[in-house]
């Protein structure tokens, strides 16, 4: 048990405006930790997870988030999320869950700011498009292309390739490839706060940026529901006012509402462990009622904002530059950066070329695009 782990019985106290931060029974034990690939020493003053997380944030991956779009790019504005300000965001209302919930925040920190690290510039269009031009080797995918950056790709020590990150996170981020064993708790609770961010947050930046309207939003039940407890409490706010009231109770309607659920399905299981919580379907979930909201404002969402024509139309631009770069790079290895060496010569031209593409911010992909045309 690391210095900072105090391994208790069941801690939960909820309702209260003060929580002890002691680790629940369930909570995985940084000293329960499988390792690392590549053996190394504990360090003196850093847990393993700690270390995780300043290895992840120090990684160039990482940094090249800031300029990787979440949904809109920077000629949107600069209101909006980008992929990095969203992990952070996820990390705040992950490690808010996981520190009432009595779990591993360490753990939990690092897991989220690992969690998006593998997208490509423009997000899940470029994803999309680059998963069609390497479908005859494998495809891509995001959450796939984290790990083989944390494995293979990141290069910043001397004992090792990648980041020889502990086992745990690891597997959770397989998971989400994978979606085939219960993770551990800690790894749930960092899916349902990208859940609750994203689903928030892209309603947000949608509004902010004319492209949703709050009467539009009417629609949703998770929208009325949070905008009648808003306008109960306050009569007199303007649009914009009334609008971060309403973000703001969304993310505490659905933070809330996953922590009884998921205290209830603790105490209804009676898990002990962070190994049996891993032999049940997943705990960390919102109740059915927040479920079924969060999936009727997820297909809006998905109609009037991922579908909004003006995303289309980027959709389309981003469709092209990709396969334009990935064309002109196929065709001409050679100028591939010595660092994908390794990757052109065991697994061929498509994966280096998707590793180089994958690499870039949304704004050196165009600037490499025009640059291939003149
Ligand atoms: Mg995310």
């Amino acid at each position: 048990m690391s210095g900072s782990e105090i391994g208790v019985g069941n801690v939960l106290v909820f309702g209260s405006f003060f929580y002890p931060y002691l680790l629940s029974s369930y909570a995985f034990l940084t000293s329960s930790s499988v390792g690392r690939f590549y053996f190394e020493p504990d360090h003196v003053y850093r847990s393993a997870f700690q270390r995780d997380r300043d290895r992840i944030i120090h990684c160039a991956s990482f940094r090249r988030m800031s300029e990787k779009m979440q949904v809109f790019t920077a000629d949107f504005g600069s209101y909006h999320r980008t992929r990095l300000t969203h992990t952070l965001e996820v990390v705040c209302i992950a490690r808010t869950v996981g520190r009432v919930l009595g779990l591993n925040e360490d753990l939990i920190e690092a897991a989220s700011l690992l969690h998006d690290i593998g997208h490509p510039p423009f997000g899940h269009c470029g994803e999309s498009v680059l998963n069609s031009l390497l479908l005859v080797v494998g495809g891509f995918d995001h959450n796939m292309q984290a790990l083989r950056i944390v494995e293979k790709l990141e290069r910043r020590y001397v004992d090792f390739p990648g980041l020889n990150l502990s086992r745990e996170l690891l597997d959770g981020q397989s998971y989400k490839v994978l979606k085939s064993f219960t993770p551990l708790l800690e790894i749930q609770v960092v899916d349902v706060a990208d859940s609750v961010a994203y689903d928030t947050h892209d309603v947000d930046d949608a509004m902010e940026l004319g492209l949703l309207g709050a009467d539009q939003l009417m629609q949703t039940a998770l929208w009325k529901c949070s905008s009648k407890r808003v306008r109960e409490r306050w009569s007199n706010l303007n649009s914009v006012e009334f609008r971060r009231a309403v973000v703001h109770d969304l993310i505490d309607v659905q933070v809330s509402d996953i922590l009884e659920a998921t205290k209830r399905r603790i105490i209804e299981t009676g898990i002990k462990t962070a190994e049996e919580a891993t032999s049940l379907p997943v705990l960390v979930a919102p109740g059915e009622e927040i479920a079924e909201m969060k999936r009727e404002m997820e297909a809006f969402l998905l109609e009037q904002v991922y579908r909004h024509p003006k995303v289309m139309l980027l959709r389309n631009r981003v469709t092209g530059w990709i396969n334009e770069i990935f064309e002109y790079y196929v065709n001409k290895t050679e100028e591939l950066p010595e660092r994908y060496t390794n990757v052109l010569n065991q697994e061929g031209e498509r994966r280096a070329v998707a590793d180089f593409i994958a690499d870039m911010t949304d704004r050196s992909a165009r600037s490499i695009n025009c640059g291939i045309k003149n």
